[in-house]
C-alpha cells in the first residue's frame, strides 16, 4: 500500500493558514446569507493562494468561486462556511458555556468544512502548478445551507454546468466515505387571508386564518399515517395573526418543511399538502396563498467516485489522534445523551471490539454499510444531480456526538478537529488527483451519472420564480 503522496505534503505545508481561517470563521458565526465576514475571510486565502475569484457567484453576495489551472477537467470543491443561530458555545470547553446568550454558533462544523475544502483545492492547485498539468480546480464558497439551499439556485443559475466532477466532505463524529441518503425536501409557507372582526360582538362576521392554520396541521398530522415510512413532515408558525384573543385573526402563514427520498416522491407529497391547505381553506372561508421558500433534492451515490475516495482515504490511513485529544474526546462523551454513542456506531454499522478505546473514530469504515439509516437534508444534493459528486464524512469530533448541537460548537477550534480537517482535505485532494491522472475513472464516474438521469431526470425543487432570500450587505 502506497502512503506518500506530494499532494499531502502540499496541504501540510499550507496547514497553519488554514487553520487559522477555520478559526477566524469560527469566531464570526454567520447565518442565512448573511456570511459577509466569513466569505471576505475565504477571499481573502483565495486572492493569497492566486486563485482567478468570482464574487457574488450566482448573484448571491456571500458566495465566492475561485479557479486555478488552464483546460483540463475541471474539478470542483465545495466548501460552506454558515452558522446556526443560538448554538454559541466556547470551544475547548466540556460544559455548555455561550461566548454570548442566544448568539450564532459553529453546530455543524462548517468553520471546518469550508477552511478544509480551500486546503484541498489550494494543495491541487499547488500540485497541477508544479507538475504542468492541464486541469482545472474550482472552489465553490457556498453560503447558506442550513435553510437557505444555496447551492441549488447555484445549480439552477448553471454555475456547475462545465464542472466534471465535484468533491466535497463534512465535519462528523466517523471517517467514511458518504453513502448515506439524504432526503429531498421543500419548505413552503402556506398563507391564510381571512376576515378580521370583534370575536365577542360579531363572531359570525369573522373568518379566522389561524383556525386554517391549526386544521392544515391536524389533516398533516392524520396524513403522517399514510406517508412512506422515511418521508416526513415538520411545520412551523410563522405568523399567528397577532396578539390578540378577541380579534379573529385576518391572516397567519404555517411552514411546512416536506421532506422525501427522491423527488418524484417529494412532488406527489407536496401535492397532498396542497390538499389539505385547499381544504383548511374550504372548510373555514379563507383563501390560500402558497410559496415555496426553498428546496433541496437528495443526493445521488456516484460509485466509481466512492470506490476511487475509499482507495485515497485507506491510503492515507485514519486521522492521527493522540492522547490528549482522546482524553478531550472521553470528557465530551460523559455529556452525550444516553444512547447517543451505540447510535452513531449503529447508523454506521460498526461494532467495536471488546476494550477497543471508542472516545473517537481513528479508524476507517468501509463502503456498503448496513447501518441504521438517519437522513437529513442537503443542498450538496443539488449539485449531486448536476455533475457526479462524492463527499467524505471526515472526524473532527467525538464519537457519538450529535449534529447540531454546543458540544459539536465546543470541538470547533480543538487540535482534534484542525487534525480531522487536515486529514479531509488529503483525502479530498487525493481523491481529485486520481480524477485527473485517470481520464477512464472520471469517464466513468459520468457515465454512472448520466445513468441515473436517464432514469429520473433532474427536476430543480425550487420554481423559477421564487428567488434566494439574500441579504445584501450594509
Ligand atoms: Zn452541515
Amino acid at each position: 500500500m502506497k502512503n506518500t503522496d506530494d499532494i499531502w505534503d502540499l496541504a501540510d505545508r499550507h496547514s497553519d493558514r488554514f487553520i487559522a481561517l477555520s478559526d477566524a470563521v469560527f469566531d464570526t458565526p454567520e447565518t442565512l446569507y448573511t456570511e459577509f465576514k466569513s466569505v471576505a475571510a475565504h477571499r481573502e486565502a483565495l486572492v493569497e493562494q492566486g486563485f482567478r475569484i468570482t464574487d457574488n457567484a450566482g448573484g448571491l453576495p456571500t458566495a465566492i468561486i475561485g479557479e486555478a489551472g488552464e483546460e483540463g477537467p475541471v474539478i470542483a470543491i465545495l466548501g460552506e462556511f454558515d452558522a446556526l443561530p443560538g448554538l454559541s458555545q466556547h470551544s475547548g470547553e466540556t460544559e455548555p458555556r455561550p461566548i454570548e446568550d442566544g448568539a450564532h454558533g459553529h453546530g455543524c462544523g462548517h468553520n471546518l468544512f469550508g477552511a478544509g475544502a480551500l486546503l484541498a483545492a489550494t494543495a491541487l492547485k499547488d500540485w497541477i502548478e508544479a507538475n504542468n498539468i492541464k486541469a482545472r480546480v474550482r472552489y465553490y464558497g457556498c453560503p447558506a445551507e442550513e435553510g437557505g439551499a444555496a447551492k441549488t439556485y447555484m445549480v439552477r443559475d448553471g454555475l456547475f454546468d462545465d464542472v466534471d466532477a465535484a468533491i466535497s466532505w463534512h465535519p462528523a463524529p466517523y471517517l467514511a466515505v458518504n453513502q448515506e441518503p439524504s432526503l429531498a425536501n421543500a419548505r413552503i409557507d402556506y398563507t391564510f387571508h381571512g376576515t378580521a372582526s370583534h370575536a365577542a360582538f360579531e363572531p359570525d362576521m369573522g373568518r379566522s386564518a389561524l383556525d386554517a392554520v391549526e386544521l392544515m396541521n391536524v389533516g398533516v398530522n392524520y396524513m403522517r399515517e399514510h406517508m412512506p415510512d422515511a418521508a416526513r413532515v415538520h411545520y412551523a408558525y410563522m405568523d399567528a395573526g397577532g396578539e390578540a384573543a378577541n380579534v379573529v385573526q385576518a391572516r397567519a402563514r404555517v411552514r411546512q418543511l416536506i421532506r422525501h427520498p427522491n423527488l418524484p416522491g417529494l412532488k406527489d407529497l407536496i401535492a397532498r399538502v396542497d390538499k389539505i391547505a385547499e381544504g383548511a381553506a374550504l372548510m373555514t372561508e379563507t383563501r390560500m396563498e402558497k410559496k415555496v421558500y426553498s428546496g433541496v433534492s437528495n443526493l445521488l451515490p456516484n460509485r466509481p467516485l466512492e470506490e476511487a475516495m475509499q482507495t485515497a482515504v485507506e491510503q492515507l490511513g485514519p486521522v492521527p489522534f493522540d492522547d490528549k485529544d482522546r482524553a478531550f474526546a472521553a470528557e465530551i462523551q460523559a455529556t452525550l445523551p444516553k444512547g447517543a454513542v451505540d447510535s452513531t456506531l449503529a447508523s454506521m454499522d460498526y461494532t467495536p471490539s471488546a476494550g477497543q478505546d471508542i472516545s473517537l473514530c481513528d479508524f476507517i469504515l468501509p463502503l456498503d454499510r448496513n447501518g441504521v439509516i438517519r437522513a437529513g437534508s442537503t443542498d450538496v444534493g443539488d449539485v449531486s444531480w448536476a455533475v457526479p459528486t462524492v463527499q467524505l464524512w471526515g472526524a473532527t469530533w467525538t464519537l457519538g456526538t450529535p449534529f447540531h448541537t454546543w458540544q459539536v460548537v465546543a470541538h470547533g477550534k480543538t487540535p482534534l478537529a484542525h487534525k480531522g480537517m487536515i486529514h479531509a482535505a488529503k483525502v479530498m485532494a487525493g481523491t481529485a488527483r486520481m480524477l485527473i491522472e485517470n481520464p477512464d475513472l472520471l469517464a466513468s464516474a459520468k457515465e454512472a451519472h448520466a445513468a441515473r438521469l436517464e432514469k429520473t431526470p433532474y427536476e430543480c425543487p425550487i420554481p423559477d420564480e421564487t428567488k434566494p432570500p439574500i441579504v445584501q450587505p450594509s
